[in-house]
């Protein structure tokens, strides 16, 4: 990531603030972006923020790193890359005029701790620099993004003359583009890609249009491409917006290679022979949303393919995207097209050194100390190895979040603790005992953040990618249950709720509780699965689900009903296929009354454990723990009279309600292990013993209503019922239940974990 702290002491300067495309691993993610939320941390130490060019992975995470910074934090960077980091910062409301400061090769300014000087260097997009930061405590130069171009497009060449003065000057900390220290040799000039690109558009001359695709901010590349048009008589149409906003930032600086009115507007295509048209598109890399991809795919309105076009790749398949790239160029390639990619075209030039130049300019610096910066930690190995064959002593490689301590080797026996290179690490170096003048000081764990090319921001977890995998990879299971309680066992809990009950009355409660389990209406369906023939999943989970509900005493929370079927659902995906995909279950009561009850069930539960197994404390009648209570007792379930109660009852009585409250204890510790849950087998049929009531009514509605749903719809496999309601007398109660009702029945199904549904409001 290149967004680097480099200090003396504990003054800081930001270098660059870019940003990481993430692969496909991170589903729906567009940007990888550093950690702002040490950036805030830091934000006093951090005196300025110098950018060496305008690439995105230099420059893109300003728009999160500038509101980290403390607001007068000033930004540095050359004509061109101002002109994109404006533009970005008024997308984003952060646009400070006084804030932004343009700085010019070779002219030294004051940068935090450091007089910096930028030094031109070339590299595939227009106005980069490499800097020179100079301090009492010594000199670091850091290159920035760089090769060696030796015939500029636009004229502006590598300042080796700077280079060679820095090494006569002595330097203490040089730190190097890695990118493509793998690759032997040296880069070829953009000159030659001209020449290439001019060549081949002259080439299918008569024969149709030619389409090129590159990276957008290339501007050089831009050029080439304009000279091959003029060679040809053939104008330039942008496909792509970001091509328009590339040049047209070039325009304002100056540096434009032509004019933007010259490019022709897509809109008016058809209007022009074939052979009069130059098509410059974006999606070089098969980026889903651009323009060359869609054509390839013929979704694009603006680029329709012919058979008789010539399509030019002037850009690098970045690794990661081999893939998707060769299939657009198969889509491209079936629709008739011919097309010209590969080493052999000369159609491409890296904007990264290659080892000869990187040893090249390794021998100008002679610097005492090396670290490398830019690439996969591999390629910083490599290249920490090649400073080494050519004579640099001391080298380091460090990771992310690690910081890197340097000391300049005044002479053979005094050496400087004063002055280092921290990379975004959390250790101070101010007053350490040094033995060495090259060390890893400390290191930080950073978080990355993402952002999904829209508002959403936020670490891995924020983001949900470990879900996104999941459903991806493994589906999803969504499970609803209508719970329905026993009216039995709602009248029990009612009357042990009241404020006179007796221990009998809690007695008969848990009693009703255990003999009256819940019945369940479970609908369930998956997507991203597979079912079987039949839907032979969907019957499992159904009967799964079911009969994992109705295990429970009838008194049981639906936080435990959405955990245990959550867990037969898991359990069920496991042994069908060996999935284990994302689960959701949503519980909810059938009728709100029997919830409201099981809350004051759960209640005197909790209320009776306090008590303990001591029976003096209990005949002494403690205070008990108030709280809102079943049917609008505001005092609680047991109020004063419910205490004058129990210091009138007799031992036996006291004995029966202790010993009822450790079998509860204990179901409560089953009811946390589905395995060990009472079977469903010991249960009754719960519609054989209702009466006529406006409860049981609801219970029998419930008991006629199950059903199941297909994957990809609503139209279920099985017959589908009429759901059951609840009769209107239960409707006339809950509109009466008294103020904080529905707050206790929060209270009493806390979601508190995601998986039984974190994010959904109940009622
Ligand atoms: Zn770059």
């Amino acid at each position: 990531m290149n967004c680097m702290l480099i200090g003396v002491y504990d003054r800081y300067i930001l270098v660059d603030a870019g940003l990481m495309f993430p692969d496909f691993t991170d589903l729906g993610m567009q940007k990888i972006l550093p950690d702002t939320s040490f950036l805030a941390q830091w934000r006093d130490k951090i005196e300025a923020v110098v950018i060496t060019h305008g690439h995105e992975d230099h420059i893109g995470a300003l728009p999160w790193v500038v509101p980290a910074l403390d607001p007068s934090t000033p930004i540095y960077a050359g004509g061109f890359p101002m002109q994109l980091i404006k533009r970005r910062l008024q997308e984003f409301n952060l646009y400070d005029e006084g804030r932004l400061h343009t700085i010019n090769m070779r002219q030294p300014f004051q940068l935090g701790p450091f007089e910096c000087t930028p030094i031109r260097v070339t590299h595939s997009i227009p106005d980069c620099c490499g800097l020179v930061l100079r301090s009492d405590h010594g000199t670091i130069v850091h290159t920035g993004d760089w090769k060696i171009d030796e015939n500029p497009v636009d004229g502006e060449v590598f300042d080796r003359e700077m280079f060679e003065s820095l090494g006569r000057e002595g330097v203490a900390l040089f730190m190097s583009d890695s990118t493509n220290v793998l690759a032997p040799g040296r880069t070829t000039s953009e000159a030659l890609v001209e020449t290439s690109l001019v060549n081949r558009v002259l080439g299918h001359q008569g024969k149709g249009r030619v389409i090129t695709t590159q990276f957008a901010s290339n501007l050089h590349r831009m050029a080439a491409v304009k000279k091959a048009a003029d060679a040809s008589g053939r104008k330039i149409c942008f496909i792509g917006m970001s091509l328009n906003h590339y040049l047209e930032a070039a325009q304002r600086e100056g540096r434009a290679p032509f004019d933007p009115k010259e490019v022709i507007d897509a809109a008016d295509l058809d209007d022009y022979d074939p052979n009069q048209l130059l098509i410059v598109t974006t999606g070089s890399q098969a980026e889903p949303r651009a323009q060359l991809t869609m054509a390839a795919h013929g979704l694009s309105h603006q680029l329709k393919l012919q058979a008789s076009d010539l399509v030019l790749y002037s850009a690098k398949v970045i690794p990661g995207n081999d893939t998707r790239v060769m299939q657009m160029m198969n889509a491209i390639s079936q629709m008739g097209p011919e097309i010209a990619m590969g080493r052999d075209e000369n159609l491409h030039t890296s904007g990264h050194a290659y080892k000869g130049e990187l040893e090249e300019v390794m021998r100008y610096v002679k610097p005492q100390h090396f670290l490398p910066v830019h690439g996969e930690y591999a390629f910083l190995t490599a290249h920490a190895q090649l400073a080494r064959d050519n004579g640099v002593n001391y080298t380091s490689v460090i990771r992310n979040g690690q910081m890197l301590g340097v000391g300049e080797r005044r002479n053979r026996n005094t050496v400087s603790i004063g002055s280092a290179a921290g990379v975004a690490g959390a250790e101070e170096i101010l007053g350490r005992e040094r033995t060495d003048t090259m060390q890893v000081l400390g290191e930080v764990e950073l978080i990355n953040y993402y952002n999904d090319g829209n508002k959403g921001t936020g670490t891995a977890t924020e983001m949900g990618l470990e879900e996104r995998q999941v459903l991806a990879v493994e589906g999803i299971v969504v499970c609803a249950v209508d719970v329905g309680r026993h009216p039995e066992m709602i009248r029990a809990v009612a009357e042990a709720s009241a404020p006179n009950a007796g221990p009998a009355a809690a007695a008969a409660a848990a009693r009703a509780a255990s003999q009256r389990r819940l019945k369940a209406n479970v609908r369930v369906t998956t997507r991203g699965m597979w079912v079987g023939l039949g839907d032979r999943l969907l019957e499992q989970l159904h009967t799964a689900a079911k009969e994992a509900v109705e295990r429970l005493p009838g008194d049981a929370a639906l936080s435990a009903v959405e955990r245990v079927v959550a867990d037969a659902l898991r359990r069920t995906c496991k042994a069908f296929n060996r999935r284990r995909p994302e689960v959701v279950v949503i519980a909810h009561e059938f009728d709100p009354r029997a919830g409201a009850a099981a809350a004051a069930s759960a209640r005197r539960r909790d209320t009776s454990s306090d008590h303990g197994t001591d029976l003096r404390g209990f005949q002494g009648g403690q205070q008990q723990r108030g709280g809102g209570g079943w049917q609008g007792q505001q005092r609680g379930y047991q109020g004063r009279g419910g205490q004058q109660q129990q210091q009138r009852m007799s031992d036996r009585e006291a004995r029966e309600v202790l010993a009822e409250n450790d079998r509860r204890r204990q179901q409560r510790v089953r009811e946390a292990d589905l395995l060990s849950a009472p079977k469903g087998a010991e249960l009754e049929d719960l519609a054989s013993s209702a009466d006529s009531s406006d409860d049981d009514q609801a219970v029998q509605q419930l008991l006629g209503g199950a059903e199941k749903i297909a994957p990809g719809g609503d139209s279920g496999a099985a017959p589908k019922k009429r759901r059951g309601r609840p009769p209107k007398a239960a409707a006339a109660d809950l509109q009466e239940l008294p103020p904080g009702f529905l707050d206790q029945r929060r209270a009493a199904n806390p979601r508190d974990h995601p998986e039984q549904g974190g994010n959904v409001e109940y009622p």
